[in-house]
């Protein structure tokens, strides 16, 4: 990694004492936890737990409640992931050392974790004790046409909030330890994804606080932390006023936000936007800098109404779009508190919020 000194470290330096916008990364092994601390991260604003559960130390057991057909089933798989879980956030804990850390519960489009083929169910029936037909059925009934508009996101904390329970518990577990042996704060931030309504919220922010509460009384202690939710939904910025009420931040997820906001896959719109850039219909990939008319306008509502409930709504951006510099500059006239962006994105991220704060324009793209 580039060691951040000399003039470089000098320049940064002089950067950090101008702007006013954090910059966070969005980190989820410990590698890139250590690499976001070396470039100047002031916290983890998006830890995608999906990410952890593809481990191959547990990724049997996740097939395996995924595909079970009751709770029981499910809590019987969880009980095996979640120490592994705990030890994820214990070591991201012990890396951030008191900064801030940004937890997203599961968000998986759920095709990404069924079994692929013959010998991964077959892994999957010895493990569960479970006749193979049956987990065929159940594969089968969970295939879903257009998952990244389906079954994910809080979606599947309402449905199965055992998940989001086990994943819970795990966090304040990680966080009661991690504390206890550092002698210094640990501040979990726990954060909804692909929230739409306020009431989504408050259903699992119940399972959240039971969780702390049963973990602190276990433990004989206590810690401050936030729960939140991802905005990605129109729907979420529109009714921003109402869901601030439950929430106590806001990080836009600006890849599923332009996504649901231009209607245009994220995942397949490659080839014609190419051609509408050519065009001049769309500038720049929208996916890449904020649309600043469609999905920044959702952004400013959203921020505008959040912080008419709640003056003190911590709001950030943890999308792609927390890593360019055009954007950025965008975060900052909104009023955004922090960007997230990926490690290596972090030194510029500082730049352009730096550039921002004076109000100098970006030539860097990123
Ligand atoms: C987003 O949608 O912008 C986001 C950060 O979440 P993910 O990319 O994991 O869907
Ligand atoms: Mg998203």
């Amino acid at each position: 990694q580039p060691e951040l000194t000399g003039d470089f470290g000098t320049l940064m330096g002089w950067v950090d004492s101008i702007r006013t916008l954090k910059v966070r990364a969005n980190a989820e092994t410990p590698l890139d936890a250590r690499t976001a601390r070396h470039f100047g991260a002031e916290g983890i604003g998006l830890c995608r737990t999906e990410h952890m559960f593809f481990d191959p130390s547990r990724i049997i057991a996740v097939r395996e409640m995924i595909l079970a057909s009751d709770e029981e089933g499910r809590r019987h798989a969880l009980a095996k992931i979640q120490p592994y879980q705990k030890n994820d956030f214990v070591e991201l804990f012990e890396i951030m050392q008191g900064l801030p850390v940004t937890i997203r519960l599961l968000d998986p489009p759920l095709h990404e974790f069924l079994p692929g083929n013959d010998a991964e169910m077959e892994e999957v029936a010895r493990a569960a004790g479970t006749d193979i037909a049956v987990l065929r059925a159940r594969n089968t009934q969970l295939h879903e046409a257009n998952p990244m508009l389906g079954h994910r996101g809080c979606r599947l904390g309402i449905t199965y909030p055992e998940i989001y329970e086990m994943q819970a518990r795990a966090i304040f577990e990680a966080a009661v330890e991690v504390a206890r042996k550092s002698g210094k704060t640990v501040s979990p931030e726990i954060m909804i994804p692909l929230v739409g309504t306020k009431k989504e919220l408050d259903l699992l922010k119940e399972v959240i606080d039971r969780a702390a509460a049963e973990v602190f009384k276990a433990s004989g202690t206590t810690l401050d932390y936030l729960v939140g939710t991802m905005i990605e939904l129109p729907r979420a910025a529109l009714t921003a006023g109402a869901i601030a009420e439950s929430a106590a931040f806001f990080s836009f997820g600006t890849n599923d936000l332009t996504q649901t906001t231009l209607g245009m896959s994220r995942d397949d719109s490659g080839p014609f936007l190419e051609v509408y850039r050519q065009r001049g219909i769309y500038e720049h990939d929208p996916f890449a800098s904020l649309d600043q008319e469609g999905v920044g306008e959702l952004i400013q509502i959203a921020a505008e109404r959040g912080r008419k409930t709640r003056p003190n709504l911590k709001l950030g951006i943890c999308g792609e779009h927390g890593g360019d510099p055009a954007s950025i500059a965008f975060c900052q006239r909104v009023g955004l508190d922090y960007v997230s962006c990926s490690p290596y994105r972090v030194p510029i991220a500082r730049l352009a919020a730096a550039q921002a704060a004076l109000g100098v324009r970006s030539d860097t793209t990123a």
